[in-house]
């Protein structure tokens, strides 16, 4: 195996997985082409408030593909016959389902029918008690809301028999394009349930519950899409995912099967959340779909600790998230929930995302991706991020923070890898990859990234990376040890007072801009490693930071390393003993952030597809698309960027790029999306370069090629 350098590399995955959707005429089935989604979640009382006509106006005026028409499961939103599918106090003798249906039919756009099986009513307990999911005491657990609806159990026929039987009962009445569920899988959380069912299975939250868990969404979603294609071949049913790495189900065994991925990930609150978690939504999504559709709902409503449903949130923040959605390569879905008084007491949202859908419509041949621009492959870790413990109270989100801020600063391209997905036909297109604090890693896994350092690529890892097998147990070694060269000295040691520094043992790339100090930050916790020759950084343990007469070094110098560097042959290889992402992201300290910045230089040895120059802090997106390419910039330099919402935008400016091109292609004309202007380009030594003289929330520069 030879690590190809070019970054245009097609994706066997991609290329497999869209062969396979070709339908029988050579056209991709219509979920494949949608770009525009909406939904008013409807309410129990929209039946009686809900204008239909007004409402399926709204939408096609969106110039939508689809929108989603509750069916529930909760509550009959049509005459249903199925046992304990209960109608809505205002429903009556109406079918609000149909007539919606009809409305949205009449206008060209696909119906997709919303169920929630995550609930059922306390009529349903003695009829049907082994549908509900039990505590430890048998008891059926309520709902935290409506004391009313009890909690329902994967595990049972209720989601086998009831469910399917409202499936087949929509499908025999209406026409419908696909069937959705909401609240199922379970977001964000594995069910912890002792029901007749569950206690056949392991223990809840253990690695083998998780492959039951795992194997059960699987099961439940071909008996589903089955139901969805008895109706016709191109329906297709999909659940709801949630967000972050921290998806519930084994992400790639799922995004293999399914070719729609949708995103619970509807927006921020006034929390500390950096603005990024859509687009990091969307790389998570690009690393399991491969090209297939992903959708990802954007709140109109206000979304939060502190929420209101009904009421619109800052258009500016609900602007961001759809530019991440589109940038990041998903299909916006906009949300908005109730229709009070006709189409909303609150319709201030209306006209913003009117605004966009049209604008996004105009443009949307530069929206339909190929494949990702990047060489820097970035391993997302879902086994560490379910199960890992880190030593500390908090998420182990954190380290992905912190690394991603990290190259936020530093301007890279990079996807994200699954670690389920380290063969040579994904790895081949990254010159580096970087893993996170990825703990856990199977054996498997470790030799796949061994063949992949024999093959020339380099990696970057952190603190206890390796130290745990696929199962959560622990090595008594790292399993990449002897890929980068290094030992375990010891357990992991925290900081009580001052955090140990890293003194500069010599001159090295990863030091670059490090002047006038003998000393740079270490990190908050790290893995004792064994000394290695040539030391670039060495270990100054951490002592006393209160009071100040005994802060200084007891032992101002030691040979453990807090770096290990490496070249072997092509590969360039940095392990950090350090949780340096994470205490970057702690801390804020700038130091860890040019040091990882540096290092991920080092790795690429100056080859990157795209280079970004200009002021702000941005993320980016490059891609070929149908059309040619497309270059996606984010602007975040905004004082909301780490604290929602957004109030205003504060533009940057001129903004230089340099893209490789691959052989043979010509660029006929760079048109951005946002400013609706060409701007002049040109290309010297298979380089395109151009610049966009200025970015106010997002911009698009598209190359027609
Ligand atoms: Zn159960």
């Amino acid at each position: 195996m030879e690590i190809n350098r070019r970054q245009f590399v097609a994706i066997p995955g991609a290329a497999l997985a869209a062969g396979s959707l070709f339908s029988a005429s050579g056209s991709m089935p219509w979920h494949q082409r949608i770009r525009r989604v909406g939904q008013i979640n409807m309410t129990e009382h929209d039946p009686v408030t809900l204008n239909v006509e007004e409402w399926a106006d709204y939408w096609a005026s969106l110039k939508v593909d689809a929108v989603q028409v509750s069916v529930t499961g909760i509550l009959a939103f049509y005459p249903s016959k199925v046992p304990f599918h209960k109608h809505g106090k205002f429903l009556g003798d109406r079918d609000f389902f149909g007539d919606c249906c009809r409305a949205a039919k009449k206008r060209g756009l696909r119906v997709l029918a919303r169920m929630s099986p995550d609930l059922e009513w306390e009529d349903a307990l003695e009829p049907h008690p082994e549908w509900f999911e039990r505590n430890g005491q048998g008891a059926p657990v309520a709902h935290t809301e409506e004391p009313k609806l009890y909690r329902t159990c994967m595990f049972t026929t209720y989601f086998t028999e009831h469910i399917p039987a409202i499936m087949r009962e929509v499908n025999s009445r209406y026409d419908v394009d696909g069937i959705f569920t909401n609240g199922w899988p379970p977001l964000g959380r594995l069910p912890v349930c002792y029901c007749e069912q569950c206690k056949k299975l392991p223990k809840a939250g253990s690695m083998a519950y998780w492959d039951k868990f795992s194997e059960r969404v699987l099961e439940l979603w071909d008996l589903y899409d089955g139901i969805a294609k008895e109706k016709k071949a191109d329906n297709l049913y999909f659940g709801n995912l949630g967000g972050s790495i921290h998806c519930t189900a084994n992400l790639k065994t799922l995004g293999d099967k399914t070719y729609w991925f949708n995103c619970d990930n509807q927006g921020r609150g006034g929390d500390d959340t950096p603005i990024w978690g859509c687009s990091l939504q969307g790389r998570v999504c690009g690393a399991v779909m491969k090209g297939k559709t992903s959708t990802n709902v954007t709140a109109a409503w206000s979304t939060g600790a502190i929420r209101w449903r009904n009421a619109s949130k800052s258009p500016q923040e609900a602007q961001m998230w759809m530019n991440e959605t589109v940038a990041s390569g998903m299909v916006p879905w906009y949300h908005f929930i109730g229709a009070e008084g006709g189409l909303g007491e609150d319709r201030r949202w209306q006209e913003p995302g009117r605004q966009y859908f049209n604008w996004l419509a105009r443009h949307e041949k530069h929206f339909f991706n190929k494949r990702p621009i990047a060489n820097l492959g970035f391993v997302m870790g879902q086994r560490t991020h379910l199960f890992y413990k880190p030593p500390f109270t908090g998420s182990v989100q954190q380290y992905v923070d912190g690394m991603y801020y990290a190259l936020l600063e530093g301007r890279f391209l990079f996807d994200f890898v699954h670690e389920d997905d380290l063969g040579v036909e994904t790895l081949e297109k990254y010159k580096a990859l970087i893993l996170p604090n990825t703990a856990l890693l199977s054996d498997q896994q470790c030799r796949q990234l061994q063949a992949y350092v024999e093959a020339g690529g380099s990696l970057l890892a952190t603190f206890e990376m390796s130290l745990y097998n696929e199962r959560n147990e622990r090595r008594q070694e790292f399993g990449l040890s002897e890929v980068f060269g290094i030992q375990k000295a010891g357990d992991v040691t925290g900081t009580n007072g001052n955090a140990y520094y890293a003194r500069i043992e010599r001159k090295h790339p990863i030091l670059d801009g490090f002047t006038n100090t003998n000393w740079i930050p270490g990190a908050e916790y790290r893995i004792p490693v064994k000394p290695v020759g040539e030391p670039v950084l060495s270990v100054v343990p951490g002592y006393v930071a209160y009071p100040p007469e005994l802060s200084y070094p007891p032992k101002p110098h030691t040979d453990e390393p807090a770096v290990v560097v490496r070249e072997r042959g092509k590969s360039r290889l940095i392990y950090f003993p350090g949780d340096i992402e994470r205490t970057m992201w702690r801390s804020g300290h700038t130091d860890l952030s040019r040091l990882l910045q540096n290092s991920v230089h080092w790795l690429l040895a100056g080859d990157s597809p795209v280079v970004i120059e200009g002021d702000g802090a941005i993320e980016s997106f490059a891609w070929e698309t149908e059309a040619g390419f497309a270059l996606h910039i984010l602007n975040y330099t905004n004082p909301a960027m780490h604290r929602g919402w957004i109030r205003e935008f504060f533009p940057i400016g001129a903004q230089k790029v340099r893209m490789q091109l691959p052989e043979g292609r010509r660029v006929k004309r760079v048109e951005l999306l946002r400013a609706e202007t060409d701007i002049p380009f040109h290309v010297r030594n298979g380089f395109i370069e151009f610049t966009i003289p200025k970015v106010v929330d997002y911009e698009v520069a598209a190359l027609y090629a």
